[in-house]
This record gives C-alpha cells, sequence and structure tokens, in this order.
C-alpha cells in the first residue's frame, strides 16, 4: 500500500475548497480536509498494490461436485478515474471449480473489496476479479458480471437516469459452453433490481 502524506493532502484539499469558491475556515468545513484525507486513504487503499496477497490466506476447500458455484449480488463501491466520482452496486461471480477446489465463499466479497478500492474503470473491476479468482482456484473457468451507478454520469449534465451500466467478463469454460454461460446468466438479477 501506498504510503500517503496525509498532511500534504489535507493542505490540497484546503487549497481545493479555496479554489471552488468556499471557505474552509466555515464552522461545517474546518475539519474537513481531515476528513477528505482519510476518506481517500480507505477508498484507495488497494492502490499500488499488485498482488492480492489476502489470496494466499484463503484455503482452497474440496468438493464432491463439479456444478458451477455462483456468487450474486456482492455490493463494491470505488472511484471512476476520470472524474474521482464514485460508481458502485453488484458484482455477480460464477465459476466451475477444477477437481473440486472451491473457496469459501465469504472470501470473494473480500477479493471484490481489493479490486474496488483504487480509482477504476468499471471494465478493469471485472476482469481483475475473473483474473485473480482465476489464479486462486485454478478454476476451469470464470465469468464476472459488474451492474453499476457512475456519479460521474448521473449527477453532471442533464441526464440524470439511474442507468445501470452492466460488464461482463468470462474466461475458460464460460466462453466455449453456452450452456454453462446461459445456465450463469439466467442465474442473475434482472439489471436495474
Ligand atoms: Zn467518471
Amino acid at each position: 500500500m501506498t504510503e500517503l502524506n496525509l498532511a500534504r493532502i489535507e493542505a490540497l484539499v484546503r487549497d481545493l475548497l479555496i479554489e471552488i469558491g468556499e471557505d474552509p475556515d466555515r464552522t461545517g468545513l474546518v475539519e474537513t480536509p481531515k476528513r477528505v484525507a482519510k476518506a481517500l486513504a480507505e477508498t484507495t487503499s488497494s492502490t499500488g498494490v499488485s498482488e492480492f496477497t489476502q489470496g494466499k490466506m484463503f484455503p482452497t476447500e474440496m468438493t464432491e461436485s463439479s456444478q458451477m458455484v455462483s456468487v450474486n449480488n456482492i455490493p463494491f463501491y470505488s472511484m471512476c478515474e476520470h472524474h474521482m466520482l464514485p460508481f458502485f452496486g453488484k458484482v455477480h461471480v460464477g465459476y466451475l471449480p477444477q477437481d473440486g477446489k472451491i473457496i469459501g465463499l465469504s472470501k470473494i466479497p473480500r477479493l471484490v473489496d481489493f479490486v474496488s478500492r483504487r480509482l477504476n474503470v468499471q471494465e478493469k473491476i471485472t476482469h481483475e476479479v475473473a483474473d485473480i479468482l482465476a489464479d486462486i482456484t485454478g478454476a476451469k473457468g470464470v465469468a464476472v458480471v459488474v451492474d453499476a451507478r457512475h456519479m460521474c454520469v448521473e449527477m453532471r449534465g442533464v441526464a440524470k437516469s439511474q442507468s445501470m451500466t452492466r460488464t461482463t467478463y468470462f474466461l475458460g469454460a464460460f466462453n466455449e459452453d453456452n450452456q454453462l454461460r446461459n445456465e450463469f446468466l439466467q442465474s442473475l438479477p434482472k439489471v436495474g433490481q
């Protein structure tokens, strides 16, 4: 994790407040630079971390079944790298275990958090979750779908719709096997629900 210079970030936020015409000394804003620096440290804590080291703590378990494993509606929160505004939504993951090798289902949300906590684009989150999950499990196939709302679209301009953007990424068996891919896609909640 990149060691942040919080004092420097606070000074920059103070300057930013002045530039947008605010008075950084008014009551509501006095603590804001400190809060923004702290919030940024949390929401970008994966910046510069290339390896998902927690992956090592994910012992794989064995199952007799060779059925697809899927986890839907994993919440994620990230910030777009174009405007530094939030985008957030749900991640849906499916994989086809290799030789019955699976990981605890509760571990996948931690992977989603890891990937989300840096400046990002939705496509990149979709690909990274799939690639890392494939690495950890050695799965025969991985499918990832991300549904998200983008504040840089909704808060700006006239387009105020609460539209969902869906991105999809398939690896291995999900590319080759139509039936498997359809099984996964049909397990997803309808966009917007
Ligand atoms: Zn944006």
